[in-house]
């Protein structure tokens, strides 16, 4: 994709030549103008040199009289001007010039110039730079600055060969179809005005960050061929109050005029946000005003004239809702988290740009990447093209893919941080006492790797769990099995050592969490059936969900928690105290090794001679 700036020379630039032009003046008129001395005489040489014809030209002036001499080149004399009457008859018949000029003695507008506009300029030309820069600063506009108030920073983009096409976008097969819809109606509208049918004047793209909305929005403006102006919504967001509206108004004029068109606004929640009265300080007074701008502008202009609106949001829900009436965005395209095929995709698109063996296993990678972004699994692809060269490869393998998996999710290896043994023993129990749980327990992902490496994260070790497939539903007893799971690591600190530790702290948040969800979200209890006790609000951004129900109520859902969470504990104890030789096995092997796969717990665990 070529960004092209509209073909405006920035202001800068005639100053610059107005400079150049004013130190020419005074590099090259300056030194000839004094390099010509003149030589002061009295009245009667000149009257002297006149009468002897040695005298080629004269200059009358106000006050003195200017002559030179019939040399080859001439040199210059002044005289005081007398009352001589007789003057102009001497010259005459000495067959003398007069009329000509000989020396514009300060040149009125050279000086002008320089003593007047100069420094003008000068002064002029630093404020520029100066507000410049600050502009720079305040995260400001581009080109023009004096001039860029309430003017949009909206870039044009045209299409060029090297651009995005839908083909980089790996999955979202969905979104894709929906936005090539919009991209053949700006190739052909014909086709659908001669139906009758209207073009959706937006299309919202929703969904969690990091999985290519903007990527394809520029896939679109590639695959269009037309004008795309892109803009990020907080760009709206200026200093003075009225100036977003104006930048809005800026805007779409823009696209009028360069219809057909693509306008995109990037991150539209920050100028999008609900319109709430009880702002009533007048605090948000700009932002609501530049929303109800772009609110008029989107009823304003004429659908079939084939400007299409698009924009990029994760947090839909905090959306006004006059935006997505229809007749605005109406079209919502969800961009959501790739699924396993989607991942693999996805991987491959980004491993085509690194150099890597041929037998890679994508698969494998785009399993043990369940729940990664797009953006993630870029970062995965690239995170293993550097652990390929710092050991010295050219080439990227296997192994680094699935390290690189491992730093994208629970962060770098932590060389330098060392467990004490007993640290290291604990950690080891912890780990096994997790992947045991899961492994006793039918209906729960199979142990694909336990670790004992520390982690920049903050994790001293985990154990990973990969799913074999796909996995949408997920059933009351897989979710009873997984809070188990959590609940392992401690179970077997406490049945080892009979002391706990803090490393479990992280277990007890998601445990709850998934307790929690379970009774309040997913109905999972004969206590309270299907009732939604609390609503999640982020649903993009993995937020925090919030009550809605009594306070009597909400007391009563705690206690059920603790319930629960306990109840599971004690499953996962009586677990692990039935298996506690395999536990001892198990952990003493993880803590010599460090690192074992999950072929290798499985085969100790099955290991029926004991
Ligand atoms: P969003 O705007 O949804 O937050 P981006 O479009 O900025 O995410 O995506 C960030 C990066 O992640 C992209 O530049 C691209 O490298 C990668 N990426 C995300 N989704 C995909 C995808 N479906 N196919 C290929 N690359 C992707
Ligand atoms: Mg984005
Ligand atoms: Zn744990």
């Amino acid at each position: 994709m070529k960004e092209v700036k509209p073909p405006k020379k920035p202001l800068i630039f005639y100053y610059l030549i107005v400079l150049a032009i004013l130190l020419a003046l005074n590099l090259f008129l300056m030194p000839t103008l004094m390099n010509r001395s003149i030589e002061d005489v009295g009245y009667s040489k000149f009257l002297s040199m006149l009468s002897q014809g040695e005298v080629g030209q004269v200059q009358v002036k106000e006050d003195v009289i200017l002559f030179t001499d019939s040399a080859e080149r001439p040199h210059i004399y002044k005289t005081g001007k007398m009352e001589d009457p007789d003057l102009v008859n001497r010259l005459e018949s000495a067959g003398v010039e007069y009329e000509k000029a000989i020396v514009e003695q300060g040149n009125p507008i050279l000086e002008f110039l320089l003593s007047w506009i100069l420094p003008f300029a000068v002064i002029i030309l630093l404020g520029q730079l100066l507000s410049r820069m600050m502009m720079k600063k305040m995260g400001g506009g581009v080109g023009n600055p004096a001039m860029s108030f309430g003017k949009s920073n909206a870039k044009v983009y045209v299409p060029s060969t090297t651009g995005i096409k839908f083909a980089d976008v790996a999955g979202e097969d969905e979104a894709k179809e929906v936005l090539t819809e919009i991209v053949d109606f700006l190739h052909n509208p014909k086709k659908y005005t001669e139906i009758g049918a209207k073009m959706p004047k937006g299309a919202l793209l929703v969904g969690p960050p990091g999985t290519g909305k903007t990527l394809l929005a520029k896939a679109v403006a590639g695959e269009a061929n037309v004008p795309f102006f892109s803009i990020s919504g907080s760009e709206f967001v200026e200093m003075f109050v009225g100036m977003g509206a104006a930048k809005v108004r800026d805007l779409f004029q823009q696209a009028n005029e360069k219809a057909p068109c693509i306008v995109f606004i990037d991150e539209i929640d920050t100028i999008g946000k609900k319109r709430d009265g009880a702002n009533g300080m007048g605090g948000n007074d700009e932002r609501e005003q530049t929303l109800n701008q772009l609110l008029t502008e989107m009823d304003g202009f004429d659908g079939t004239k084939g400007v299409v609106i698009l924009a990029a949001t994760n947090r839909p829900e905090s959306l006004d809702p006059a935006l997505l009436r229809p007749g605005r965005f109406d079209r919502r395209v969800p961009v959501e988290l790739p699924d396993l095929a989607g991942r693999e995709a996805i991987l491959r698109v980004h491993a085509a740009k690194v150099k890597h063996v041929p037998n890679l296993d994508f698969n494998a990678i785009a399993r043990a990447a369940a729940g990664a972004s797009g953006a993630e699994l870029a970062n995965i692809v690239n995170e293993a093209a550097l652990r390929a060269v710092r050991q010295g490869r050219s080439q990227v393998q296997q192994s680094d893919m699935e390290e690189s998996v491992e730093v994208v999710i629970a962060g770098y290896q932590k060389k330098n941080k060392i467990l004490s043994d007993k640290e290291k023993l604990i950690v080891s129990y912890h780990e096994i006492g997790h992947a045991l749980v899961a492994a006793l327990q039918t209906h729960s992902a199979p142990v694909h790797k336990i670790t004992i490496i520390p982690r920049t994260s903050g994790a001293l070790g985990y154990t990973m769990q990969v799913e074999e497939g796909e996995h949408n539903l997920m059933s009351k007893t897989e979710i009873e099995n997984k809070i188990a799971t959590f609940t392992g690591g401690r179970v077997a600190e406490e049945l080892v050592f009979h002391s706990i530790t803090t490393g479990a702290s992280n277990d007890i948040e998601q445990a709850t969490r998934l307790a929690r969800a379970m009774l309040a979200q997913f109905g999972m209890s004969e206590e309270f059936g299907m009732v939604a006790l609390q609503t999640q609000n982020n649903v993009y951004l993995g937020g925090d969900a919030s009550l809605a129900c009594s306070p009597e109520m909400a007391a009563k859902l705690d206690q059920k928690v603790i319930d629960l969470v306990k109840q599971q504990y004690a499953r996962a104890e009586k677990l692990i105290s039935e298996n506690m030789g395999k536990l001892h096995e198990l952990a003493k092997y993880l803590y010599e090794k460090e690192t074992i796969t999950g072929e290798e717990f499985m085969t100790i665990l099955e290991d029926k001679a004991e």
